[in-house]
Formats: C-alpha cells, structure tokens, sequence
C-alpha cells in the first residue's frame, strides 16, 4: 500500500533540523509548531438543480508575528485540515524568507470546481468568504489565489467582503483583476520568481544558463507561466503534465502552441506535436532533464519514486511537491533543490506589492514592479545561499534557517501575551 504523508509533519521535521541548527532552545521555536487559529466552516449552497449541498472549508492563521497573515485559498476535493495547516506555516516561512511584512495563513475549500457550474463556483465562493468573514481582514489576514483559484474568484471576495461592509475595500484580498485594484505583474508573479531563482541557482551551479532541459509538472498559473519564461530564457521545456497526462519531447516541445492549446481547451488531452510522445505524471518525474520543475500538489516526489529522478536540479514551484524522506535519497544522490518557501515566493511578493498599492491609493508601473520583485527574489536566494555555504545544509534547512531566525528574533522582541 502507499505510504501516506502527513504534510504538517513534514513541515515540523524540518522546523526542527532548522532550529537545531540554528542552536535553538525548545522554547524559542515552540509557538512555530501550532497554528495561531483554526476555522472550519460549512458552506451550504443551493445548486443548480435546486437541491442543497454542504462543503466543507477551512481558514487556518499560522503566525501574525510578523505583520497581518497571508496566503492563498485553493479548491480541492482531497484538501483536509492537516494540509492547510502546512501550508499556512509554509507561507509564514515564505513571507519571512523574502522578507515582506507578514505572517502566514491559508485557506480552502473542499471541492472538485471542475463539477460545479460557473454560478455554483460563485455562489460558493461568496458563502465561503462570508463564512470566513470575521477573521480575515486587509489588517488582520489577505487571502490570494492558489490552486484552482483565479481573478475571478478574488474578485467576488472582494466583492462579497466589501458589500458586507457597505463600501469598496480592495485591499481584503490580492490576486484580483486590475479593473478592481488587482497589480500588473501578479498574474506572472509566481513564474517570474521561478524562472529567476532557476536563472541564480543555475549560475551557481555552474550549469549553463541558456539550453538546459527541463521538465514542468503542471501547467496552470505556476507551471504554465515558468515554462513560458522560462522557455523565454532559452531553456528546452522537454516535459510537460497536467491532470490529463504528460507529454516529452527531447528536442524541446513548443510551449506557445501548448499554451494556447491550453487556453482553448482547458487541459493538454488531444495536443500532440511532432517528437513528442505521451508520458503520464510518473514518467515525468523520472524523464531525463537536467531541471524537473514540480508545479502541481504536494508530495509528487517521495520515497517511492526519488530513486528514479534524472535531473540534477529540482526547483520547487508547488507547496511542499517532495516529502522529507524523498530529500534524503535526492540529497545522496547529489541533487540540489530549490525549496518552495523560496523558489514560488515571488506570487506573495507581487501580493504584497498589491496590498501595498490598494493601501496606498495608488498604482505601479509594470517595470517597476517586475524590478522590485526580482531585486528581492536574488537578494534573498543569497542570503539562504550564504547560509548553505556557512552551515554546509541543503536549501531547504537553509531557507528555513533564515525565516526561523527572524521569526524567533521578532518573537522575542514581541514577547508572549499577557
Ligand atoms: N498561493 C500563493 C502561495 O502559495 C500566493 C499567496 C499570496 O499571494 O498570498 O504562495
């Protein structure tokens, strides 16, 4: 039988390889391993066909330590409480690894979206939000989009929120369309931060910068703009996946018309292109490549099929894509990962940039937008690589390393309440 993980257990193993390196005292990191707040709501909503049905959603606050909590809301008919959980805590060490003034929380909803109707998917977002009214706020916790989630979705939280509160409060939520105070660049955000950390690593490694081949699992907001840019880049996107299969071409497939293949059909079932064959998404994680860009769910790469991995480099464009007992093969057999809390923390960067704008009253330029961001992503791919280099850990020990540091410096100027 397969082996199940548990995500939030994976998240404190390697809370606590962090804090021992650091040298931590159990009492310094010991809020770090409980989430701050818990919600779980029920979202009855009438469907299309006039019965009634109740989802289940949820809205976990792992840390307001360093400012307001932050993190996006996916739709999935697996998510439970325990991978919300961890993924609120990863987005507190994300936010605390780029530096931006927040904590970390995440949200979701229990829920295949592909089997509602477009006014079902509205109607449970809308109840949804309401559910969750009273705990998220522009000063208190901003959601954003994730998996199965978009601009449109945020646009009627925004709204939902805002008519409940008698006026327009944009700043409740990021990720939105620009015509209601959404951020040029958000939308490429994420696979912006991904194409530039694979850039950094690349030159570190002393791997070429233009022509490596690589493979993307997953093709929605993450995988499909980081193959783009990176295909931009002059890389050869050799594999490609998504819920319907995979795809691998070894001279390099051509991802315009996949991606424009994509817009019009939804999922890349009936694309083909001469060289390429069809893979399903275990092959893609063991194809030959030199960069295997995991961009999809949780725990792709585990102990069950790390041993087959080919590509030297992995960079982590999903939450939490390779379970701790897949690092430890990765790590022997001398493969560097790029970890997630760095690698896709350029959506939270241009979130931020967001917030701030909506706040403020007022607009950026793109340039200036996409400058700033790649300016913090090097910046902080820095600081965790001097880390690696002083204390001779991996990227994720690293990066960890570095948020835990902050979080616990701030704890302690903050102190424990009363
Ligand atoms: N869902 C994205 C993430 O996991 C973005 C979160 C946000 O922008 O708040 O980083």
């Amino acid at each position: 039988m397969a082996k199940t993980y548990n995500p939030y257990d994976n998240m404190l193993q390697v809370l606590e390889s962090a804090a021992q390196k650091l040298g931590l005292k159990p009492s310094d990191y010991e809020t770090l391993k409980f989430p701050e707040r818990e919600l779980k709501v029920s979202i009855p909503i009438r469907m299309d066909d006039g019965s009634i049905k109740v989802f289940e959603g949820y809205r976990v606050q792992h840390s307001s330590t360093l400012g307001p909590c932050k993190g996006g809301i996916r739709y999935h008919q697996e998510v439970d409480i325990d991978e919300v959980k961890a993924l609120a805590a990863w987005m507190t060490f994300k936010c605390a690894v780029v530096n931006l003034p927040y904590g970390g929380a995440k949200g979701a909803v229990k829920v295949d979206p592909g089997k509602l109707s477009h006014a079902e998917l509205e109607r449970v977002t809308r109840r949804f939000t309401a559910a969750i009214l009273p705990i998220i706020g522009p000063e208190k916790d901003i959601p954003a989009p994730d998996v199965n989630t978009n601009a449109e979705i945020m646009g009627w939280i925004m709204d939902t929120y805002s008519m409940l509160h008698g006026y327009a409060i944009p700043s409740v939520v990021t990720g939105k369309s620009i015509e209601i105070g959404g951020s040029l660049g958000r939308a490429e955000a994420t696979g912006r931060g991904v194409s530039i950390v694979t850039q950094e690593i690349l030159k570190y490694l002393g791997m070429p910068e233009t022509g490596v081949k690589i493979a993307v699992q997953g093709l929605g907001n993450v995988g499909g703009i980081s193959a783009k840019l990176l295909h931009e880049n002059g890389h050869k996107i050799v594999a490609v996946s998504d819920v319907s299969g995979g795809l691998y071409n070894p001279a390099g497939l051509n991802v315009p018309a996949l991606r424009a293949y994509i817009e019009k059909n939804r999922t890349l079932e009936g694309y083909s292109e001469p060289g390429a064959r069809n893979i399903t998404n275990g092959e893609l994680i063991g194809c030959e490549c030199d960069v295997l860009v995991p961009c999809a769910l949780q725990n792709q790469i585990t102990s069950a099929n790390a041993a087959s991995v080919q590509a030297k480099l992995i960079v982590e464009g999903a939450n939490g894509p390779t379970a701790v007992d897949a690092d430890e093969i990765l790590s022997k057999k001398g493969i560097t990962i790029v970890p997630d809390i760095l690698a896709n923390a350029g959506g939270v960067v241009v979130s931020y940039f967001e917030w701030v704008q909506n706040i403020q009253e007022l607009t950026w330029e793109e340039d200036q937008i996409n400058a700033t961001l790649k300016k913090i992503m090097v910046r902080s791919f820095g600081q965790v690589l001097e880390i690696v280099k002083e204390h001779r850990v991996s990227f994720r020990v690293a990066a960890y390393m570095l948020a835990i540091g902050k979080l616990v410096r701030a704890k302690k100027i903050r102190g424990v309440f009363p």
